[in-house]
């Protein structure tokens, strides 16, 4: 906390950089709600020029100014950077009695700055992070309703900018838990082993392009896929081998089917493809691709006994009058037909 350190440490400065840093208000654009409160600061106090600046390191930046024409100047020039050093007000009746200021270019030259008025703005944590200053050409003072005034309006500024911080804070908690719901629609749709649309993503899936496919879109093919003795392989080589030949499967299916088909798990060893806009004659081209690449492709980096798997597929036209249970019924007992005629094949809807 501020209070256990030398206001003048290096530490304590860069902890109060800090503290401004996380308003991020630093060059940010003119703002009304900062306008407005530089108005009725002018206003009140009755002085031609009000600003909202902040003490930046090397630099005072104006987040709001009227009557000075400028968004920013050197520290060396500032008489805020002396304001923030002290709490509450501080007040310089006239600049060219005061001998931290009376050699000051702003003061002996152009605007030649006679009165200066500043209210601390202080983070919540008590860091003074610059003024609402108001400044004069003439000598003079502030009454003790403008004093209140002014302060008044400085607390606002900082209320203000905590708002809009809690705003932010906000604004990044909601992104974070967009992205966390959409990961778990996500995880919840997708079979952990293949990264597959599992069966109950998949239907939902189904059920979409049928609703669609009955407004009036091309009708769709529907696929099975039950990969043939694949309990061999698992006996053969254990689970964890089978689980890989899955896998490896799997990208030879994304290799095998368009960007447009939709590949699901339907459960162990079985898998489903739904083909928009394709006829089954279409389908069955891709099948043959399929089966091409597994005739082709061993299942595992073993060279010295490479594995080859097959499997069978049945395929049936998805269409706007189709029941989507009795598709999938049909579908099944064409691939049972597949197994029936020696596997290793497709058997497509006549
Ligand atoms: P068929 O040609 O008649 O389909 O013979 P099959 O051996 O493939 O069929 P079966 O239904 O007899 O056996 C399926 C095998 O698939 C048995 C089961 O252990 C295996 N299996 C199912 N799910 C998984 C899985 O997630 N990982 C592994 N490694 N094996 C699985
Ligand atoms: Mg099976
Ligand atoms: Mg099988």
């Amino acid at each position: 906390m501020p209070s256990n350190l030398d206001v003048c440490s290096a530490e304590y400065e860069e902890q109060r950089l800090q503290a401004l840093a996380d308003y991020q208000i630093l060059d940010t654009p003119e703002e009304s709600a900062f306008d407005d409160i530089v108005e009725v600061a002018s206003l009140i106090c009755e002085a031609p020029i009000a600003v909202v600046t902040f003490v930046d390191r090397d630099r005072q930046w104006f987040k709001s100014e009227k009557g000075l024409g400028v968004r920013e100047t050197l520290l060396d020039v500032s008489i805020c950077a002396h304001a923030i050093l002290q709490p509450g007000l501080f007040i310089v009746p006239d600049t060219t009695q005061d001998p931290r200021f009376a050699n000051n270019p702003l003061v002996t030259g152009e605007p030649h700055l006679r009165f200066y008025a500043g209210a601390l703005l202080e983070s919540h944590d008590g860091y003074p992070l610059g003024t609402l200053c108001v400044l004069d050409y003439q000598p003079r003072e502030l009454t003790e309703r403008q004093r209140f005034a002014l302060q008044a309006l400085a607390n606002q500024v900082v209320a203000h900018m905590e708002l809009m911080q809690a705003h932010r804070e906000q604004a990044e908690l909601i992104r974070e838990l967009e992205a966390t719901r959409h990961e778990l629609a996500k995880r919840a749709a997708t079979d952990p082993l293949t990264g597959l649309l599992n069966r109950r993503a998949f239907e939902q899936r189904l059920n979409q392009e049928v609703a669609l496919i009955q407004r009036g879109a091309p009708p769709a093919a529907l696929m099975l896929i039950d990969l043939d003795h694949f309990k061999r392989v698992n006996d053969a080589l254990g689970h964890q081998a089978g689980d890989e030949v899955l896998v490896r499967f799997t990208d030879l299916c994304r290799e095998a089917f368009r960007q447009a088909d939709v590949i699901g798990r339907w459960g162990g060893e079985e898998f489903v493809v739904m083909l928009p806009r394709a006829t089954v004659a279409e389908a069955r081209h891709a099948a043959d691709r399929l089966h091409q690449l597994l005739a082709t492709t061993p299942m595992r980096d073993d060279i010295s006994s490479p594995l080859f798997i097959t499997a069978s597929i049945g395929v049936c036209s998805l269409t706007g009058s189709s029941d989507l249970d009795g598709c999938l019924q049909k579908t099944d007992e064409l691939l049972y037909r597949a197994k029936a005629q020696g596997r290793n094949r497709t058997v497509c809807e006549s």
